[in-house]
């Protein structure tokens, strides 16, 4: 790196103005940067009080030498950038000398750090904009940025803040976003003093689906080529798995995390029509472009940037989005087979495709809710590859997919519950005591009541320890596990909703049957006439159907007999 230098006032002048430091979470997000930009390949993170209390920063990168250390604090003084035509390319996260600047004016700031040939290292504290002291110090190569009391000096900004579990989850997704976009480097984080993640280095498929939650890299979908300016890859989760917000969406442009609204547009674009009304696609986009031909100083927080041909962009990233989608062999498995509820039932009323038909086709308007709508008489005929329930029906061939089914059930006995005062609750034999995070004992705190209306019983034992005394009946599998996804669920705030919804939406998934459960006839045939008792057989509460058909004509057409 070079030295650090106050930028030229021509050249400062040309940066996007702005708030740098909104939130804990931009903190974070700023120091993160500055470790990644040192050439970090470790980097930890640590948060105590939702980042107001205390946000420390360490990586193992090359360091300040200690001669440059006051001026890292002076604003516009970078060591990144130097002329108006540096800001034309950028290839580092940081360029604008800012970050330093702007936390320490709104906390205590204790950085120290050791360049990699120097033989001790430095120790500043700034506080309020002010140096207070500096000096040398015992510590490793690599730099640890401290901040303490965040915003203790501007009570309108910390108005501004939302609650401390908020706070923590955007930080967490802050640390998330810039663990994806560096796959190779390996992040730790600590929230009050406990390891809340850990992302060792790995590749970038390894780190894209550890993030995404997608459980394994074969349930992606990559997506690769060429766009302006460079190339594209990525991975996407099949259309059947969404969510109810963009919260799964990740992009990147030359592995800066950036909420491009073009981009994301252009993304869903490519899934269009193969998503179910008002849910969003879950995938990581990363842009490897020219630096040239984007300009990243266009947001305070560098946010988002800004492409030379933005239209050929759009369709560059929206074509191939689309190509990975319909190009790939699952979908087109799904596409081929998927068969639509029958027009009496509410299905669409135009022909089907057929079996052999490759373009996708749209699910979304032959599952719409519709109260009135019942299920047809059906018989059941078996269990197929442990997931999906075949029945036979008045027109043909019923196929009902046995997790969204019994989980259909299940919601609207919790709810029907609910309306009747609280669900039903089942003692465990031996109370279970578990270990908890703060910020999971927190969101307990506040919802216990929900949590009792659910058939919890749930005791805080400590700080750190919950006690559950019971679960909400039928339990089924493990009541620890359950209770973890039940607190996951009311603090995602996220995923829409409100608490109260989301709680009983993961109490009937958790506890509904999965696929892969091996079910006898008694149990088909309980799940068909528990089925048929909803008021909305046709789709589980993630908008998916829980059943298709084939119908006599399909069958006809299929065999040649008309
Ligand atoms: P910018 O990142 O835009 O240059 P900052 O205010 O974030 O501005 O940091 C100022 C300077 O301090 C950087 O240019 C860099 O030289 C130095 N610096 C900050 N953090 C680190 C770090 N973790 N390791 C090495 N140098 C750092
Ligand atoms: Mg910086």
């Amino acid at each position: 790196m070079r030295a650090i230098r106050v930028l030229e006032r021509s050249v400062a002048d040309r940066i996007a103005a702005g708030e740098v430091i909104e939130r804990p979470a931009s903190a974070v997000k700023e120091l993160i940067e500055n470790s990644l930009d040192a050439g970090a390949r470790s980097v930890s993170v640590e948060v105590e009080g939702a980042g107001l209390r205390r946000i420390r920063v360490t990586d193992d990168g090359e360091g300040i030498p200690a001669e440059e250390v006051p001026r890292a604090f002076e604003r516009f003084a970078t060591s990144k950038i130097a002329t108006v035509e540096d800001l034309g390319a950028i290839r580092t996260y940081g360029f604008r000398g800012e970050a330093l600047p702007s936390i320490a004016a709104v906390a205590r700031v204790t950085l120290t750090t050791r360049a990699r040939d120097a033989g001790q290292a430095t120790r500043i504290e700034v506080a309020g904009g002010v140096v207070e002291s500096l000096g040398p110090h015992g510590a490793p190569p690599g730099t640890t940025v401290e901040v303490t009391r965040l915003f203790y000096n501007t009570p309108a900004r910390m108005k501004f803040l939302k609650s401390p579990i908020r706070e923590l989850a955007l930080i967490a997704e802050v640390v998330q976003r810039m663990a994806m976009a560096r796959h190779d480097v390996s992040f730790r984080l600590w929230v009050d003093g406990r390891e809340a993640g850990r992302w060792p280095a790995a590749s970038a498929i390894e780190r894209v689906a550890d993030l995404l939650g997608a459980g394994s890299a074969e349930a992606l979908l990559p997506l690769e080529g060429i766009v302006p300016g460079g190339r594209a890859e990525g991975w996407l989760a099949r259309p059947e798995r969404t969510r109810p917000t963009r919260a799964g969406q990740y992009l990147f442009v030359n592995r800066r995390p950036v909420q491009s609204s073009l981009l994301r547009r252009a993304v869903e674009q490519g899934y269009a029509q193969l998503l179910p009304v008002g849910r969003f696609p879950i995938f990581a986009v990363f842009l490897e472009v020219d630096p040239g031909t984007v300009d990243v100083n266009m947001h305070p927080r560098k946010l988002d940037v800004r492409f030379a041909d933005e239209g050929r962009m759009f369709g560059a990233v929206a074509h191939l989005t689309r190509e990975a989608l319909v190009g790939s062999p699952l979908v087109r498995r799904v596409t081929e087979t998927m068969a639509p509820v029958p027009a009496a039932l509410g299905g669409a009323a135009s022909s089907p495709p057929g079996p052999f038909v490759l373009e996708a086709h749209e699910p979304s308007g032959r599952y719409e809710r519709d109260a009135a709508r019942r299920l047809p008489a059906l018989r059941p005929l078996g269990q197929l590859l442990d997931t999906y329930i075949l029945a036979e029906g008045p027109d043909g061939l019923y196929l009902i997919d046995q997790h969204a089914a019994h989980e259909r059930v299940l919601y609207e006995r919790l709810l029907a519950a609910r309306r009747q005062g609280g669900v039903a609750s089942q003692g465990l034999a031996v109370p279970l005591a578990l270990e908890v995070t703060p910020a999971e004992m927190a969101t307990v705190a506040g919802h216990l009541d929900h949590l009792a209306t659910l058939g919890f019983a749930v005791e805080l034992f400590g700080s750190r320890t919950l006690l559950l005394r019971a679960v909400p009946a039928p339990g089924r599998g493990a009541a620890d596990a359950l209770l973890h996804r039940a607190i996951a669920a009311i603090a995602d705030e996220r995923a829409g909703d409100d608490a109260l919804e989301r709680l009983t939406i993961a109490t009937a998934c958790h506890t509904a049957i999965r696929a892969g459960d091996r079910l006898g006839p008694d149990a088909v045939a309980a799940l068909l006439a528990d089925l048929a008792a909803t008021e909305d057989p046709f789709t589980c509460f993630h908008g998916r159907p829980t059943i298709v058909a084939v119908t006599r004509a399909d069958l006809e057409r299929w065999f040649l007999r008309r």
